[in-house]
């Protein structure tokens, strides 16, 4: 018979960490860009102050455990309190995604029954036009001082956060609770359907938070400095603003400012060590270095992940500018990341085409979560680099069903997560593709992935999507899109036969759209519904 274990049993709880930061680390710093423009810096102790704060105020506008607080808002030192009020008092946060169309921004809003919404300068015209759609909403809080509110015509109860929380005692006594009780939400952004809420528990967060400080992953420590450029507003900034407190390390806030020059700027002033993105934010960044002749005096690491980091652009940052990439995989589904790229000794010492490869690969999975890959009757394939079929995830910080769902979405214990993958005998995953997205011709795959990357190893290219478009003959066939990198003059001919030499000959695409600049969905991704829309007819 199992003996009991004689340890305490502690709920793991957000407020945990941030009373923790506000303890150990209490002068360290947590510097955040306003909306209205200057830094601001302050240090984890005042934050947790002004988080007891924001909690005792939220009582007072008579929220409860379990009400839901919206948030429309960029990385600053105010969502970073209401992360932790919202939260460390049994609410729950909902992060909403601006870039979402209003419609489904109503609709997310009215679905998880958010009571206050939280909201940034920038987002007031975007309140004026949904605040009518959202009859559950008692209060929109505008999060700044007095001085810069703006005028939101025909919006009741329009509140400023500074002096909300003025008014209130910052001299709290966080609650302890079940773990499993849930502490934030987060939307998919699908392009298909209404958004699905994930709804993260605070046992959830906790673990990924403490597996997202480890060497293999972020590396985080008192001695780090990170800046997440991933938005607050999607699957909690890969849990950072949790993680970073956790380990003590330093917090870089960018607010609004996320073009190449402004996060230059702040990874310099600022003594950043780690950061963490998707990869048309790096792509801009080192844009903006390379066309200035700049060098990183603090930068050591960046994390990459919401699509694949191109080979290209690893190697580039690795061998120009000495900064080493951790490429990331995860979903909204699966709170922050799920696997990371790391490298053995073995691995080290690999040449650096090698080791480049290996980190264009989407990494092994952070201990807590499994892994397979199946086929389409649901058997595993084995684990030998080469089989692909759908990608299957399992752990502690997996959702079990979406909020309100009426169907759980496992497949006997597994997430399908719609992606397809191999993993090879070391562990190491490699996402081929989105079901979605993958091209099929003449009954073989097309990786657009591959593509892409192939692509953007052309020094003129500095952004390439594939998409695959319909053909009498093969079914489909591959049509690339290219954004050229600023002054080049690079023709579809010479695209053509560089990708000929680097992909097999059947998957050079039939064709190559230049334009101005690819379509971003809210969370940095290039959307490739909008460029099926509008390129995807058929081929003769
Ligand atoms: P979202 O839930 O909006 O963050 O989207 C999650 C999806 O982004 C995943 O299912 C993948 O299709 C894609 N994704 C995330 N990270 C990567 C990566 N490193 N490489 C390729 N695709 C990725």
């Amino acid at each position: 018979m199992l003996k009991p274990g004689l340890m305490m049993d502690r709920p793991l709880l957000l407020s945990g960490i941030l009373e923790h930061a506000a303890t150990q680390f209490g002068g360290q710093e947590v510097v955040s860009r306003e909306t209205h423009g200057p830094l601001f810096r302050y240090t984890y102790a005042d934050c947790a102050k002004r988080s007891r704060q924001l909690a005792n105020a939220l009582h007072g506008l008579n929220l409860k455990e379990g009400s839901v607080v919206g948030s429309i808002a960029w990385n600053n030192h105010r969502h970073l309190e209401a992360y932790y009020a919202v939260s460390g008092s049994g609410m729950v946060m909902h992060t909403c995604n601006p870039r979402l169309h209003p419609q489904q921004l109503i609709y997310i809003i009215n679905h998880a029954e958010d009571e206050v919404v939280l909201f940034d300068i920038t987002f007031a015209p975007l309140v004026k036009g949904i605040a009518a759609h959202c009859p559950k909403v008692r209060a929109w809080v505008c999060l700044t001082e007095r001085a810069h509110m703006p005028e939101i015509e025909g919006v009741a109860h329009v509140l400023c956060y500074d002096e909300l929380i003025a008014a209130a005692s910052d001299v709290f006594e966080w609650p302890d609770f079940d773990e499993r009780s849930a502490a934030a939400i987060c939307y998919t952004s699908g392009t298909t359907g209404n958004p699905k809420g994930a709804m993260y528990s605070h046992r959830a967060i906790v673990i990924n938070a403490l597996s997202g400080c480890l060497p293999s992953v972020l590396n985080l420590s008192p001695e780090q400095a990170i800046l997440p450029v991933v938005p607050m507003f999607h699957i909690n900034a890969w849990c950072i603003p949790y993680a970073a407190p956790i380990a003590g390390a330093k917090l870089v806030l960018p607010g609004p400012k996320l073009d190449g020059a402004s996060l230059y700027e702040l990874m310099e002033s600022e003594k950043v060590t780690i950061s963490a993105g998707v990869p048309t934010i790096w792509m801009a960044l080192i844009q903006h270095v390379e066309q200035n002749k700049l060098r990183f005096s603090t930068m050591k690491c960046t994390a990459v992940g919401g699509s694949a980091m191109p080979t290209a652009l690893i190697a580039k940052f690795n061998d120009d500018f000495g900064v080493e990439v951790r490429h990331g995989w995860g979903m909204t589904e699966t709170t922050a990341v799920a696997t990371m790229s790391s490298m053995t000794p073995n691995e080290r010492a690999m040449s650096s085409a090698d080791r480049h490869a290996l980190v264009g690969k989407q990494g092994r999975s952070v201990f807590g979560v499994d892994i397979k890959v199946v086929d389409e009757a649901g058997h595993t394939l084995p684990r030998d680099g080469s089989s692909q079929g759908e990608l299957m995830v399992r752990g502690q910080w997996i959702i079990s069903g979406y909020y309100k769902g009426e169907q759980s979405p496992l497949v006997n214990g597994w997430f399908p997560t719609g992606d397809i993958a191999t993993i090879d005998a070391q562990g190491v995953m490699q996402i081929r593709d989105r079901t979605k997205d993958v091209i099929k011709t003449g009954g073989e795959w097309i990786s657009s992935i591959d593509l892409e990357n192939a692509a953007i190893a052309h020094p003129a290219v500095a952004m390439a999507a594939v998409i695959g478009v319909k053909h009498p003959k093969w079914d489909e066939r591959p049509l690339m899109f290219v954004v050229r990198k600023p002054g080049q003059t690079v023709e579809k001919e010479e695209i053509l036969s560089f990708l000929e030499g680097r992909v097999a000959k059947w998957w050079v695409p039939d064709d190559v759209i230049f334009l101005e600049s690819l379509p971003v969905g809210g969370t940095g991704k290039v959307q490739k519904a909008d460029l099926r829309k509008t390129y995807g007819g058929v081929f003769s």
